[in-house]
């Protein structure tokens, strides 16, 4: 890094001008590459001829609080302590070998699977939706975060376009870059069947729920998850639902019973449906879903009768494994 060296001061405020005007260009000149990235065109031409043999672009999913994923974005990059651990990474590095889905969007590191920072639009997956003729709960881009700055405002655009026409499905979108969707919101056109999140794992990051409210969102939701500290600064003035979850998988780091009861405590006070995912943990199967001995499937109420059956769904399998145990 360029030092100030002189002792003569005005020399010394001259190198210091030169080295703020340099610090600010590139500045501006990352600013201008982020527009330039998000301007790139995207086609919706692209979307509508491309309806056939979709079938295979939604996946079935273990995702407790949805029922398929639908990416058509693959690749991220860390923007926050909650992304240390994240189970995207290491999945899309399963599948990133030569001619696979994920090749180039991940490498390997002495600290694990890292992504690359690239990202790799999907095209031909945009439209998958519309031919998916059960209605489903679809949680998009569990392998990415669509609000990611490479994503094309166009291409955004495009995926709200057949989000609105597939209007038999639940989608469920979830980002950490609630700056960029506070930036775009208003140039959305937002759909009933949009339910749009955040995830917040701890209290440094609550600014991302006022980002959320500003937004037109039919449904408006917190992914607590991982959760990594108390949040004393949380407020669930406009929201519609709340998920909480500790982090798993290997370095899983640990959350605290009092955290998830003093968010539950706030849901029941301001009458916001309180969903627990899991504790977590290394082995995740093994602290189970139970808070003080039992389950908590709440879905946003009155919604539709899809996220009922869902609830009404998680309900049944849990009194089965009650039985089973
Ligand atoms: S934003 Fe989500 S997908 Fe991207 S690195 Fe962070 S946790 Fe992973």
């Amino acid at each position: 890094m360029e030092r100030t060296s002189s002792r003569d001061p005005r020399r010394r405020s001259l190198e210091h001008r030169r080295q703020s005007a340099s610090g600010s260009s590139r500045a501006v000149s990352a600013t201008r590459r982020r527009r330039r990235r998000r301007a790139r065109p995207f086609s919706p031409l692209t979307v509508r001829s491309a309806r056939i043999n979709m079938q295979d672009m939604a996946t079935a999913t273990s995702i407790e609080w949805t029922e398929t994923t639908w990416n058509p974005v693959r690749g991220c990059a860390r923007v926050s302590p909650g992304c240390m651990n994240c189970y995207a990474e290491r999945m899309a590095h399963r599948f990133s070998g030569a001619g696979m889905p994920y090749e180039g969007l991940t490498r390997r590191t002495s600290g694990g699977p890292r992504w690359t920072g690239r990202m790799t639009l999907v095209p031909e997956a945009v439209s998958a939706p519309l031919s998916w003729r059960e209605p489903r709960l679809v949680f998009v881009n569990s392998m990415s975060d669509l609000f990611h700055d490479d994503v094309p405002d166009a291409f955004i655009k495009a995926i709200f376009w057949t989000m609105k026409e597939a209007r038999q499905h639940r989608f469920q979108i979830l980002t950490k870059r609630a700056d960029r969707l506070a930036e775009i919101g208003p140039k959305l056109d937002w759909p009933e069947n949009v339910w749009m999140g955040v995830s917040v794992e701890s209290d440094q990051y609550t600014w991302r729920i006022d980002r959320l409210r500003g937004t037109p969102a039919a449904v408006k939701f917190l992914s607590l998850e991982p959760l990594l500290t108390a949040l004393p600064s949380l407020s669930l003035h406009q929201i519609d639902w709340v998920i909480v979850g500790g982090e798993s998988g290997p370095n899983a780091r640990p959350m605290k019973a009092e955290w998830v009861r003093d968010i539950r405590r706030r849901c029941r006070t301001s009458g916001v449906p309180f969903f627990f995912k899991q504790w977590g943990g290394v082995r995740k199967s093994a602290t189970g879903r139970l808070l003080d001995g039992r389950e908590y499937n709440e879905m946003p109420r009155g919604r539709d009768e899809r996220s009922r059956r869902l609830q009404v769904r998680r309900g049944e399998e849990a009194e089965r494994e009650l039985r089973a145990s």
